[in-house]
């Protein structure tokens, strides 16, 4: 898991349940399931197997407006959500935690419960105007939030968005990808279970074109949050300022650079920059995809990187024993291969995998390049894919410009032992997240999000908070001055 959460409940893990009972596969809004108004439904597939799970409820523009009435009531003046005490909001945050526990999700808790503990520390300031004015500040919710989520963390990104959302007394709209929506219907039911009120939080399952476009272009939606890919949050983006000017944060790709110095540990970094790369089989906004390693480390840094890279257990996810499993669809399967036919035809020196696993369907194998250079398309575009790619470097200097060059500033990380060099370096990397000495460690407390082409905003912790709200300045006027 991303957060290593620990959860109350420590007994151990049950065994995978490999064929769950699946309850809920309709729209939810208002606290109750629906049917879509069109009477479409979608196929959800599971990607290591290839075996439809279930049909779900297609939710398109019409159930898209339902769910935004139903945002905008739960959250209208007088309402119970609005006149809750912000300390009852957080017990209901904290009380969703709990059923989140007892079903075993157990990697989105801390987020939850940071979040939680928010609710009631959410206030504004009071300014020193002059003359006998009296100013001060209320942070008030933005209103309706809308929420349009991927597949490649489908229950991680649905905390994302819902809990700070919810702890600054907002109502929300999600949509979850069309290829992984069952975890976040799921979620839906236990919001329900823990006592929301109906209308605080709806679940739109459907497809981008018709109920994410319905999202981002619709005019009683204030504020969309959108994690996806670039060209998608660029449409995102120019629906809203056509539409309503609604408030936009996006989270999109990135072609995250490492930098391994010859100081470094080099074990410890052949580990995280791994796991960075093939985390979730590199279907990770934060896939490290480019390792720059050090002139005098080179070869060891790529021996050792290619020998882990051939003992990752490939299989089903299901199995506890197995980290490496299938790609989401045929779509991205194709896509990565393409990607890697153009790193070999472009003269990267193939080191290992490169190819599907036999008679596995989506499931390819880890795969690592040498020698390849800033100019090829693998050094520059986001494969999402098992793609590690590993690049020599001479001088510091030159690699804070080859680690720069690139329109995405996601995250980034530096491998050192010098505290003066980690220092300089992440001060130096365009990237809304750096890690020095690790990788993907990702906290509810600290700020996510992009510089440059990968995102607008800023994701989790305090700052997700100024998202989220609205700031009234209320000026009052006083008969005559205070004697102070
Ligand atoms: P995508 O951006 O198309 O989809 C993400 C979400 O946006 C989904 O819920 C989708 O239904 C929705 N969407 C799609 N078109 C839309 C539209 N016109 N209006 C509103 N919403 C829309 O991503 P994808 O097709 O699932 O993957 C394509 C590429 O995107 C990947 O190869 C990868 O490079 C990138 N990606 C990045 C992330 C990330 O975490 N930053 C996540 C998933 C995909």
């Amino acid at each position: 898991t991303i957060e290593n959460g620990l959860a109350r409940n420590t007994s151990p893990l049950p065994q995978p349940v490999k064929i769950p009972e699946i309850k809920h596969t309709k729209i939810f809004i208002n606290n109750e399931w629906h049917t879509s108004i069109k009477g479409k439904k979608f196929p959800t597939i599971n990607p290591a197997t290839g075996v439809k799970i279930c049909d779900v409820e297609e939710a398109d523009k019409a159930d898209v407006d339902e769910a935004v009435r139903a945002a905008r009531a739960a959250g209208q003046r007088g309402s119970e959500w609005r006149q809750m005490d912000a300390s009852s909001r957080g017990r209901l945050l904290h009380r969703l935690a709990d059923l989140l526990e007892r079903e075993r999700l157990n990697h989105i808790i801390k987020t939850l419960r940071y979040y939680a503990g928010w609710t009631d520390k959410i206030h504004g300031k009071t300014m020193p105007v002059d003359e006998n004015f009296v100013c001060f500040t209320k942070h008030e919710p933005v209103g309706v939030c809308g929420a349009i989520i991927p597949w490649n963390f489908p229950l991680l990104m649905f905390m994302w968005k819902i809990a700070p959302a919810l702890a600054c007394g907002n109502t929300v709209v999600i949509k979850p990808a069309e290829q992984t929506p069952l975890t976040a219907l799921h979620t839906g039911a236990l919001i329900k279970e823990a006592g929301f009120p109906p209308g605080v939080v709806n679940i739109v399952p459907g497809f981008g074109p018709t109920a994410g476009a319905a999202i981002g272009s619709h005019m009683n939606i204030d504020k969309v949050a959108f994690t996806g890919s670039t060209e998608v949050g660029q449409l995102i983006k120019a629906a809203a300022a056509k539409s309503n000017l609604k408030r936009v944060t996006l989270e999109l790709g990135g072609k995250n650079p490492c930098i391994v110095f010859a100081d470094s540990d080099l074990q410890s970094a052949v580990e995280e920059t791994q796991k960075g790369a093939f985390f979730n089989q590199g279907q990770a906004c934060t896939a490290a995809s480019r390792v720059y390693v050090e002139e005098a480390v080179y070869d060891e840094f790529l021996r050792l990187s290619v020998e882990r890279a051939k003992n990752i257990a490939i299989g089903d996810p299901l199995e506890p024993r197995t980290s490496h499993g299938p790609q989401i669809n045929q779509h991205q399967f194709d896509k990565i291969l393409e990607l890697v036919a153009s790193g070999k035809k472009e003269g990267a020196t193939l080191e290992c995998g490169g190819c599907a696993v036999e008679d596995r369907g989506l499931f390819i194998h880890p795969t690592i390049f040498s020698d390849v250079k800033d100019h090829m398309r693998i050094a520059k575009e986001e494969i999402f894919g098992p793609v590690q790619c590993i690049m020599k470097f001479k001088t510091q200097e030159e690699v804070i410009d080859r680690a720069n060059g690139t329109q995405y500033g996601l995250t980034a990380a530096v491998f050192t032992r010098d505290i003066h060099r980690a220092m300089s370096v992440s001060a130096a990397l365009e990237a809304g997240t750096v890690w020095v000495n690790c990788y993907n460690a990702l906290h509810a407390q600290a700020p996510f999000g992009g510089y440059k082409m990968s995102g607008n905003g800023r994701e989790l912790g305090e700052y997700a908070l100024a998202e989220y709200t609205e700031v009234k300045a209320i000026t009052l006027k006083l008969s005559e001055r205070l004697t102070l």
